[in-house]
């Protein structure tokens, strides 16, 4: 019998869980706090000129990558989605030199080498055992396995991933990718800067505490394919919410859950407005901090001390600026993804590692011509911003210290500047709804990652989650597995490899 389900959250997890159970029959709710779908991948406009909110660079739109595999699924066709394949996918500054990321593996290596003449042959090993760990990785994911196994078909599916080569993965599993470096005698040169700056984008942590498992695949995924959107990564939310919208789905926007209320079985979950929605299950996107709010006592404590701990426990919050820019000549040469490392001693927070994605020159969403957009952004932490007045105060510095690191790379770059609009973590709160503006899910540490990370299971009965909080964490194709997850485990169905 095809159930009802509410989906707190229409970013890309909910939009991808609401367009999957909706494509199947079910009766489908959404209810999004703010005037726009796709939360931390979404969009904001000002004028003539539209901003990427947080998420830029594209994953997973290759073949047999998640979006892709979801998409075809849904029968979305993918040629309607404007992605642009990127062959050098980033530049990244250190202090003293830059170092393009090629898709290309082979060019990859070279261009460290090159950068790095002093390590040849260690970064040579380095990466010939970080692409063998991360191939490996690659071939058990094929089937989206679901990490902490929770019940008996959980442990099959994770089981009939298993190949002998997978095991040769196991004395990896209590590793970071600081072990990895420590082996290639890699640990205390400015090659870990550059790698710290890629984990710290994409996994939250540093290479000393990054599981290495999680980071060798994260530090491997460009070369499967990373991707420009033109307009903005939003367009992956907008194709899901009117896929779900489609088949029946009905999806509100401007509409905050404020609280859920489980009669036996049965779910109510109250709006803002004091409207009631009542369905047979509950899929949580947000992320987990906020379950304390929207939940009873009671059933805050039935799901157990793990959960429960993890709801207080804080992540990183951001603070990003979006930029105006006129098309002078050194916007016209810029790549478009690039990441600024201004720290020697290798600070990968607070505006010493920032990430700049500018819009492309012939993208007409984003600016009109002879302009472009610019999201940047960096990692911050709370405990400076503390007082109302060292907020206001922290908030001119650091978006100072931002703009000095762009002009530390391009000193003609004020020229280009027409408007600077800033989104610190109050902005971040109130738009995308997240406790104290927190955002990317937890550090993918060896502590909160694979069979310690969260599971898209709960104890309350058809209760379910999925967001950056819940395995296998941030980014939209993490979000993307997850939200599948929760699909599959509702209706016992599977995606088509
Ligand atoms: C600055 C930044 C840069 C990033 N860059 C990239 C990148 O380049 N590539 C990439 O793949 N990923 C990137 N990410 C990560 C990626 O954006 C997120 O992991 C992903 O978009 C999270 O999706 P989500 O659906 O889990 O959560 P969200 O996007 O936060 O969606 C949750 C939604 O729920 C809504 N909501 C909140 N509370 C309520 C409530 N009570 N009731 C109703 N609705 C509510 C919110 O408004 C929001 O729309 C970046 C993240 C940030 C912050």
């Amino acid at each position: 019998m095809k159930e009802s389900m509410i989906i707190i959250g229409g970013g890309v997890a909910g939009l991808t869980a609401a367009a999957m159970l909706a494509n199947d029959g079910h009766q489908v709710t959404v209810l999004e706090q703010s005037r726009e779908w796709g939360g931390c991948a979404g969009k904001f406009s000002r004028k003539k000129f539209l901003f990427p909110v947080g998420a830029t660079l594209g994953m997973g739109f290759e073949e047999g990558g998640i979006h892709e595999r979801i998409f075809n699924h849904l029968h979305i066709p993918m040629q309607e989605l404007p992605v642009q394949k990127l062959e050098e996918v980033m530049n990244i500054h250190l202090p003293n030199k830059t170092i393009t990321f090629h898709r290309d593996r082979n060019e990859h290596v070279e261009s460290l080498v090159r950068a790095f003449p002093e390590h040849k042959q260690k970064i040579m090993r380095f990466y010939q055992k970080l692409y063998e760990i991360a191939a490996k990785v690659r071939a058990l994911m094929v089937e989206l396995p679901v990490l902490p196994p929770q019940t008996r078909n959980e442990w099959l599916g994770l089981l009939h991933s298993l190949n002998v080569s997978s095991l040769t993965l196991l004395p990896y599993f209590p590793k970071t990718v600081g072990h990895l470096l420590k082996k290639f005698d890699l640990l205390n040169t400015p090659f870990k800067h550059f790698i710290d700056g890629q984990l710290i984008d994409s996994m939250q942590v540093k290479s000393e505490q990054c599981a290495c498992i999680l980071g060798c695949l994260a530090l491997d995924i460009y070369h499967e394919g990373a991707f420009y959107v033109e307009g903005g990564l939003y367009q992956v939310a907008h194709r899901l919410a009117d896929h779900a919208k489609g088949n029946g789905g009905v999806l509100m926007l401007g509409r905050k859950a404020e609280r859920m209320v489980r009669t036996g079985n049965k779910w109510t979950v109250t709006d803002h407005r004091g409207n009631d929605y009542r369905a047979d299950h509950v899929i949580s996107s947000l992320p987990v901090q906020v379950l304390p709010d929207l939940l009873s006592e009671t059933d805050l404590r039935s799901l157990g001390y793990t959960l429960r701990k993890k709801t207080a426990e804080e992540t990183w919050r951001t603070m990003t600026l979006y930029l105006t820019l006129k098309e002078t000549d050194t916007i016209m040469n810029m790549p478009l993804f690039q990441q600024i490392c201004t720290s020697e001693s290798g600070e990968m927070s607070e505006g010493n590692h920032i990430f700049m994605s500018l819009s492309n020159g012939t993208d007409r969403v984003r600016a009109p011509e002879g302009y472009r957009t610019m999201t940047v952004s960096t990692h911050i932490d709370l405990s400076y911003w503390k007082a109302k007045e060292e907020y206001d105060k922290r908030k001119i510095f650091m978006q100072e210290k931002m703009i000095a690191a762009i002009l530390s790379v391009y000193p003609d770059f004020k020229e280009a500047v027409e408007q600077v609009e800033c989104g610190a973590p109050k902005a971040w709160e109130r738009y995308t709804g997240r406790p104290g503006g927190m955002v990317g899910g937890f550090g993918q540490s060896r502590n909160n990652s694979l069979f310690f990370s969260l599971s898209h299971r709960t104890k309350l009965p058809n209760f379910w989650l999925c967001g950056d909080s819940i395995f296998p964490g941030a980014g939209t194709i993490g979000v993307s597995v997850g939200a599948y997850h929760v699909y599959s485990s509702i209706t016992g169905k599977k995606l088509s490899q």
